[in-house]
């Protein structure tokens, strides 16, 4: 009997794995992907997730070969703010580690921390007693069934998540698909960091493992079954509507992979628990990926979720009550961050206050390190958009200078 054992071995996954091992729990961490590898994704992390990889003593290995990043740029078109958020316990940078190198050093280091870890193994169901989840049953790839049973079973295993689906996890503030998404690996390309909100587009690049940048560009929902049958004309039509200097960039840049797409990307919260399930990561919270945050999310929620369990399997806290305090504390965070998120997915023009608010940062580099905080977690949503703090900000601004 296991004390946990946890479906999907990636960013959400693998943290509770290593962080429940080494209180001395018996874990079991199974996937049925095999490591290293790459998923659907990109891969920028914030500097609370990267502060989180610190503390877990992961972060050499889970950044390796990847530069760190320290600028930022915010192109709204007629508007262009750069700058840098503020550091998180003393983590000034962010990083975007390709997938295959950044899972594998969270699985290693699971599996290092004394977690036993099945690579390709898929679960095919989940074995209940008395209405509680008392376990897993599946099989290694052309292995036979077995069954495992487990005092906690947590569905880390993403956006379709079985775990989720077994237990009929309820979804609750659900809202439509705002965008959709093409991306591939460009070398040569000699612009860093940054986005570019459009009506009906946007686009974001960053620097990655061996010297490649990450190019996306996303447009609304129903133009997805056009992009598709033209990925390359759609995508470089698009860039050039978006900004003819990144237009310019990426013509002088060579893409180096194949192109990735989706338009799968719904919004929505789960309950994630229950008796004897939780569910970590994009399996109990998904959203659009438009400012990179569900790695940051997944590693938040990750300790979380292992300080609640630790509390209730130890015995110091009633398990339901330490995992309703899990979600409380995933959505205190998360909730705020996630209208932020659609507002930006869903490629319309600011609304005038926000134009007011955006015009206001120009020159003000103290204020645009606090507005970047908003895109990495480290400002709270909700004290910035205050009523207060926008009067501050907006009255703050520079008059302009005399001719
Ligand atoms: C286009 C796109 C771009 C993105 N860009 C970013 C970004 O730049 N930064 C960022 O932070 N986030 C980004 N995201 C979001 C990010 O990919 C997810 O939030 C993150 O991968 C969630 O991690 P996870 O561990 O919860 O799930 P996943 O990464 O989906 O991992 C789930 C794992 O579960 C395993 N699994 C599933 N079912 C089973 C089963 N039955 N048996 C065994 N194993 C199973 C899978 O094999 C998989 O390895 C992006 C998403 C998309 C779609």
């Amino acid at each position: 009997m296991y004390d946990a054992i946890i479906v999907g071995a990636r960013v959400a996954g693998a943290p509770v794995a290593l962080l429940l091992a080494r209180k001395g729990y018996r874990v079991l961490l199974v996937d049925r992907a095999t490591f290293p590898s790459d998923t659907l994704s990109t891969h920028y992390i914030h500097q609370p997730g990267v502060a989180a990889l610190q503390r877990w003593g992961v972060l050499e290995a889970a950044t390796a070969g990847s530069p760190a990043i320290t600028n930022f740029t915010m192109d709204f078109g007629p508007l262009v703010l750069n700058g840098w958020g503020p550091a998180c316990d003393g983590v000034l940078e962010g990083y975007a580690p390709r997938r295959s190198v950044l899972d594998t050093a969270l699985v290693e280091a699971a599996r290092a921390a004394g977690a036993e870890v099945r690579e390709g193994f898929s679960i095919q169901e989940l074995t209940f007693a008395d209405g509680r989840v008392t376990g897993i049953r599946g099989r290694e790839r052309g292995g036979t069934t077995v069954t495992e049973q487990g005092r906690i079973v947590i569905g880390a295993d993403g956006l379709h998540s079985a775990v989720a689906k077994a237990v009929h996890a309820p979804a609750y503030q659900e809202r439509p698909v705002q965008a959709c998404y093409y991306y591939s690996y460009f070398s040569d390309f000699g612009l860093g960091t940054a986005i570019y909100p459009r009506e009906g587009n946007v686009a974001v690049h960053f620097p990655t493992n061996d010297g490649l940048s990450v190019l996306a560009v996303g447009w609304k929902p129903a133009e997805f079954a056009r992009v598709r049958q033209d990925i390359d004309r759609s995508f470089y039509a698009a860039l050039e509507r978006i900004s003819p200097a990144l237009s310019e960039a990426v013509q002088g840049a060579s893409r180096a992979e194949r192109w990735t797409g989706t338009a799968d990307v719904p919004n929505f919260f789960r309950k994630p628990f229950g008796p004897g399930w939780a569910l970590v990561g994009d399996a109990g919270y998904h959203k659009d990926p438009v400012t990179g945050y569900g790695i940051t999310d997944a590693f938040r929620d990750a300790e979380t979720l292992a300080a609640a369990l630790d509390a209730g399997l130890s015995g110091r806290e009633d398990l339901e009550q330490a995992l309703a305090g899990y979600e409380q504390t995933r959505n205190a965070f998360a909730m705020p961050m996630y209208e932020f998120i659609l507002q930006l997915a869903a490629q319309e023009a600011p609304p005038p206050e926000m134009q007011m608010l955006l015009g206001s940062l120009v020159g003000r580099p103290e204020e645009i390190t606090r507005f970047c905080g908003l895109l990495d977690g480290t400002v709270s949503i909700p004290e910035y958009f205050a009523p207060d703090n926008l009067q501050r900000v907006i009255a703050g601004a520079l008059t302009p200078a005399a001719d």
